[in-house]
């Protein structure tokens, strides 16, 4: 393969050691030198002029969730975007039973019962009026929450006496007392009765995923789907082999299938962090304190990286203490995450660079939630929410996500966030947490590769590194992505064939 050598570029190269350089010369993939001039390439090089545009390592999304990003593709789509009210989730699902075979589940997703105009989750009496003769499944944004229609709740074998699994919540009608539909944190059960979408409907939806991943800017991702297991790894192994995922994927493994993927990593496929999940439900904590250190601890003892998902305050200071007793009691060089962090407790950060733990939250809440914030957190709280500034400053590791399919693929919003601090509706939550916009940059590339075990060979622009790159507008956080390579290759926008001009 022929030499590229990108040239005229403002190069940031996420590297302390040589920060900006004005060129890059890429061999086989890979960043074969970095510098300024025309770097020893040789006559027959390609050239690309990158115009004075900023060159930067290609954003990598250390936690989203690709498959459920694909399965929502082939979902009914209810999110605000599409629909604004319980009839109009109502009308969409009576359009796809419509059209569904008899007695076929009906997949629905992305509702946000606070962007509904009834303000309310819908419930299975909601969802049978539309739909009485299907199963239903109707998922929140969130991912945490799931409506059944009442067929779809007899199929999963929820009735009034169904007791609630610990972390789980079965919500009632206040009426009579009996399951409205609404169910918290109980995927575990419901995906045992929805059947897995067939390969050949699910493969071009992971692929359009992967291609909006690319088009985004973002060349790696991390899935830390809790109940990632063998099942998703063989899964994913196939879509790589048949080439439906362009894209370096590190897996999480769910602590319920710790040990099944293998170590050995598919050429862009490796095994990541096990993923424990952390649930606040009224005021206790699911797996409790103790139960929390026990499990932290094991998967420590047995050499593995543990991520914990922990969003609100005592969560997060629990994850806290369990990660850093067990360094206490076996000092090891792992950087354990918590994922998401988005209430840290006063101190927090300091504690949480003093363990070695890498925080992956995701900026762009604070653009899409912000304003929800700044009406329900106590206003002493708000410098807490996502405070990125002050885990930078006590010298912790952060990387960022979009946490996909719950936000929007892509890495933009999240940057422009994490510098700007501004919600939907221009408010400005935390503005001390502000960070600069190389800062946030650092927290989708090189951090990001840290996070997900690839340091040495993504998230920076150095020799031997893969020449997986971004060219950026400007930088600024008014930055837009121009093009984007991998393995020195133009990916996006994607490249045309030019028809044979004669001369
Ligand atoms: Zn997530």
């Amino acid at each position: 393969m022929i030499d590229t050598l990108f040239y005229n570029a403002r190069v940031l190269t996420m590297d302390s050691a040589r920060p900006r350089v004005t060129g890059v010369l890429v061999r086989d993939g890979a960043i074969a030198a970095v510098g300024d001039g025309n770097l020893a390439a040789p006559p027959c090089a390609r050239h690309i002029d990158c115009a004075g545009a900023v060159l930067a390592p290609a954003f990598i999304d250390a936690h989203c969730h690709l498959l459920a990003t694909a399965a929502r593709m082939c979902s009914v789509d209810c999110s605000p975007a599409a629909v604004r009210s319980i009839a109009g989730i109502q009308a969409r699902l009576r359009e796809a039973a419509a059209r569904a075979k008899a007695g076929s589940w009906i997949r629905a997703a992305g509702y946000d019962e606070s962007q509904l105009d009834e303000r309310r989750h819908p419930t299975r009496r909601d969802l049978d009026a539309a739909v009485p003769h299907h199963p239903v499944r109707l998922l929140h944004r969130s991912g945490h929450a799931v409506v059944l229609n009442t067929v779809a709740l007899h199929l999963a074998g929820i009735a009034t006496d169904t007791a609630e699994p610990p972390g789980a919540v079965i919500d009632r009608f206040a009426d009579d007392g009996e399951p409205s539909g609404l169910l918290f944190d109980m995927d575990d059960v419901v995906d045992r009765v929805v059947p897995p979408l067939p390969y050949d409907e699910l493969a071009p939806a992971v692929e359009g995923a992967a291609r909006t991943f690319l088009a985004a800017g973002v060349t790696a991702i991390c899935d830390a789907t809790h109940t990632n297991g063998a099942r998703e790894w063989d899964l994913l192994v196939r879509l790589q082999a048949d080439g439906h995922l362009p894209l370096d994927v590190t897996l999480m493994e769910g602590i319920e299938h710790a040990g099944e993927m293998p170590e050995a990593p598919f050429p862009r496929l490796r095994r990541g962090h096990v993923k424990v999940m952390l649930h606040e439900l009224g005021g206790a904590l699911s797996p409790d304190e103790d139960e929390l250190a026990r499990i932290v601890a094991d998967v420590h003892a047995r050499g593995r990286h543990v991520a914990v998902h922990a969003v609100e305050e005592r969560a997060v200071a629990a994850a806290i203490d369990a990660i850093a007793r067990a360094q206490r009691a076996m000092p090891r060089p792992h950087r354990h995450r918590i994922e998401h962090a988005a209430l840290v407790p006063r101190g927090g950060a300091a504690r949480m660079a003093r363990a070695r733990i890498t925080v992956v939250t995701q900026p762009a809440f604070v653009f899409e939630h912000g304003d929800r914030y700044l009406r329900e957190v106590p206003p002493e709280k708000h410098s807490r929410l996502y405070p990125i500034g002050d885990l930078l400053l006590a010298d912790g590791r952060v990387a960022a996500s979009s946490d996909a399919p719950v936000a929007a693929i892509g890495a933009l919003e999240g940057l422009r966030a994490a510098i700007a601090r501004r919600t939907r509706a221009g408010a400005v939550l935390g503005p001390a947490q502000a960070v600069d916009f190389e800062a946030a940059l650092a927290m989708w590339t090189r951090a990001g590769a840290e996070a997900c075990g690839l340091g040495a060979t993504r998230g920076g622009i150095a020799p031997g590194m893969a020449a997986d790159f971004v060219l950026l507008s400007e930088a600024s956080e008014r930055a837009e992505v121009v093009a984007v390579y991998v393995r020195g290759e133009l990916v996006a926008p994607v490249p045309v064939e030019r028809p044979h001009l004669r001369t």
